[in-house]
């Protein structure tokens, strides 16, 4: 792992949100040689690579949710992203999180502006519906500039010797934030199955859709499973 700015988007990551945000990903930890090894551990042998068995065996213990061999698989994930999505996201307890605090620093405050707006849906009040005849220009330019109004209040309050962790208050939830996420591969089956939704808001489905280009290379026989029930992996 080369050393870099927690702000820094790593060398393999994937933008989101128009360009907007991006998720990389940091380290991982095993394989899926690891994953049937440790289903296996009884019988005290060790394979090095995956053969036909073994992928049988993989495809056995997701389809039957024999998870904990899926466990010793852990990926560590650098996301930059807006405030209201960090929010949905670290309502997944199983994860382990770090993030730039803005008590420590006032630098580099960048904020969402939504690339289309979508309506609200009549039916559910948690959802919204594309609305390609939705004339949203002029309101998406007065989201740009309210975010930059709350940036220069922000920046007001410092001025005068507010202090950070107050002024911070004033920021728009479009704020981004830059933090590192670890988790393992059963927990974030359960995170893709949640979030990689049509029940899921869109920006985080797009996070949730970047995780999967980003693990495919290290699982795919994982992405080969999901693949075959229909999923876009
Ligand atoms: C479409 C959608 C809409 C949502 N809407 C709302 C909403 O309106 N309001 C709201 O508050 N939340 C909402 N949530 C968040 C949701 O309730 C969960 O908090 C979130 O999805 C994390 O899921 P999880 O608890 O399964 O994941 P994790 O926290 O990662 O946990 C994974 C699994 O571990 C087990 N687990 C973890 N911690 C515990 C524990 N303390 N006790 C017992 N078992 C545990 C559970 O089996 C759990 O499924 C929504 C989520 C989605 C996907």
């Amino acid at each position: 792992m080369s050393s870099q700015h927690l702000n820094v988007p790593p060398e393999n990551h994937v933008k989101v949100l128009d360009g907007q945000g991006w998720i990389g990903l940091i380290d991982h930890l095993g394989s899926e040689t690891t994953i049937v090894n440790a289903a296996r551990v009884s019988f005290g042998k060790l394979k090095s690579a995956m053969d036909e068995k073994d992928v049988i065996l993989l495809h056995y213990l997701i389809e039957n949710r024999h998870t904990s061999p899926l466990e010793h698989l852990v990926f560590t994930f650098s996301v930059h992203c807006p405030l209201f999505i960090r929010g949905q996201w670290h309502r997944h307890r199983t994860w382990s999180y770090n993030e730039i605090s803005r008590r420590y620093t006032e630098i580099d405050l960048e904020f969402y502006t939504p690339p289309v707006l979508r309506k609200q849906a009549e039916t559910n009040r948690q959802a919204s519906v594309d609305s390609p005849d939705f004339d949203d220009t002029s309101l998406r330019e007065e989201i740009r500039a309210h975010n930059l109004k709350s940036l220069e209040f922000y920046n007001r309050l410092l001025e005068r010797g507010v202090c950070r962790e107050q002024a911070r208050g004033v920021l728009t939830q479009n704020m981004m934030v830059t933090f590192w996420g670890t988790v393992n591969l059963s927990n974030l089956l359960h995170f893709l199955e949640l979030r990689d939704s049509e029940h899921a808001q869109w920006e985080i489905r797009q996070y949730a859709q970047a995780i999967k280009k980003l693990i495919k290379p290290i699982v795919p026989h994982v992405a080969a499973y999901y693949e075959a029930k229909g999923q876009v992996w």
